[in-house]
């Protein structure tokens, strides 16, 4: 009988030690090494544009005069612009603003050559996102005496093939105290976070300046009289437990306190799903039915953006008053994140039933509707790796998202979430206008703003 509970034993350890490097204690001399690209998209017009240089540029999506800036130059943002503005407000505190579209073939290929430049200082390195990079030089402390050295060596690399990008670079025990390092000097900033010196760093803070504490935690966190990121430091992981609800106030306790929570994130395999009851009334108009999917939809968007990751997988059922089924499962050939793309995935499967079947499937017998996605992957991954022309759309859709966190979720609306088509002609746009309206006209979207009641 001893076999089976050495395999047990056997398979936990292994887990164990696959994942050991989130550790449960505290690494105080572990090494991360966190490097983020100063206004990347900006500089990158600046690196190829020469006359663009010293000067106020927005970078925007389309051509547009009323096109939100999705990335400012350090010369833009001196002047109080900001991502997601858009450019008659961008105009007001910086007359001189030059709008430029974006060219994501070009960024992304900087992005592979300074990965490239860090992958000859250290094995493991991991892309954040298009200019952001960590890298775990922890197994290096032998090897490298001055990890301050290594990153005014790496500035000195991309400089010499890039002069005009600079990045700022954070040291620290975790991954999340060097990300905050980055965030302490801008542009061209080099802070090393000590076990020594965190305190006098934090003291300097308010909550929101942490990554990831945004207002409505910020709220929590008062409310409990947590009132500054020092103090945050030392409230007790039961303290933080109540204000996030649960294991994320540990992280938070952990973050703070020289243990890794985010260097390897393996959460990628449940699956997200959203469905709705409709009723008599709704069935009788196949729109309706068709409002209903698309904000089915737009929820399972949000929820990704949210967790930073894109499905593989996209299923669909709907449930008639018969108590039959019908349902489809699609495999994606690249990864999705964009609810009207989900769309057209199942509106495919299903165009192709009703022509076999001769059947229509939003017909008056439909008692509710349900999609999920599965096979999640990380953003961070995607977001350089394939798209040369989606990097943009995938930019314009989380700068939405944290627009609305910041300023409430009325502030933006997808095209598609709009009521009024005269005001859609206006509204931050991706994915198809087709995909907003029907052939006549009639928009298909009304069950949009009821978001709240899922
Ligand atoms: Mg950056």
């Amino acid at each position: 009988m001893s076999f089976p509970i050495y395999l047990t034993k056997y398979s936990y350890l292994h887990i164990l030690m696959k994942y050991s490097d989130n550790a449960i204690t505290a690494k105080k001399d572990a090494i991360v090494m966190y490097i983020d690209m100063n206004s990347y998209f900006a500089s990158c017009e600046q690196q190829r544009h020469p006359e663009l240089r010293g000067k106020a540029v927005g970078v925007v999506t389309y051509d547009s005069p009323n096109a939100s800036v999705i990335a400012a130059s350090i010369e833009a943002k001196r002047m109080g612009v900001k991502t997601g503005m858009r450019l008659p407000d961008c105009k007001l505190l910086c007359p001189h603003i030059i709008p430029v579209t974006t060219h994501p073939g070009w960024y992304r290929q900087i992005h592979v050559e300074i990965m490239a430049i860090l992958k000859s200082y250290c094995d493991d390195v991991i892309a954040k996102s298009i200019d952001e990079a960590v890298m775990n030089f922890t197994s290096y402390r032998l090897v490298y005496k001055d990890f301050t050295v290594v990153a005014n060596q790496i500035k000195a690399d991309i400089k010499k093939k890039y002069d005009y990008l600079t990045c700022s670079i954070g040291i620290a025990p975790n991954s999340f105290l060097a990300k905050l390092g980055t965030e302490l000097q801008k542009p061209d900033g080099l802070i090393q976070i000590t076990p020594e010196n965190i305190d006098g760093y934090l003291a300097t803070l308010k909550l929101t300046d942490l990554p990831g504490i945004a207002s409505r935690n910020e709220r929590r966190l008062l409310l409990t009289g947590v009132r500054t990121p020092l103090e945050m430091r030392h409230s007790s992981p039961a303290l933080l437990r109540k204000v996030f609800g649960g294991i994320v106030g540990d992280y938070w306790h952990n973050r703070l306190n020289f243990k890794e929570v985010d260097l390897y994130n393996n959460t990628f395999n449940h699956t997200m799903s959203a469905t709705r009851t409709l009723s008599r009334q709704q069935t009788a108009n196949p729109q309706s039915i068709e409002a209903m999917l698309i904000a089915l939809c737009t929820r399972l968007e949000q929820r990704m953006v949210k967790g930073e990751v894109f499905c593989k997988e996209v299923s669909f059922w709907i449930k008639y008053r018969d108590s039959t089924v019908w349902e489809t499962k699609v495999k994606l050939a690249n990864p999705v994140q964009d609810g009207l793309e989900l769309r057209r995935y199942i509106k495919e499967k299903m165009q192709e039933f009703e022509t076999s079947h001769n059947r229509v499937l939003f017909s008056n017998h439909v008692q509710n509707i349900g999609v999920g996605i599965q096979n999640f992957m990380s953003d961070k991954v995607l977001q350089y790796s394939l798209f040369d022309n989606r990097i943009q759309q995938d930019v314009v859709r989380k700068v939405m998202y944290n627009i609305k966190d910041k300023y409430g979720k009325n502030s933006v609306r997808k095209g598609c979430e709009l009521i009024d088509p005269t005001i859609m002609k206006d509204a931050v746009g991706f994915g198809s206008v087709r995909d907003m309206t029907a052939n006549d006209g009639v928009v298909r979207n009304k069950y949009m703003l009821e978001e709240e009641e899922f």
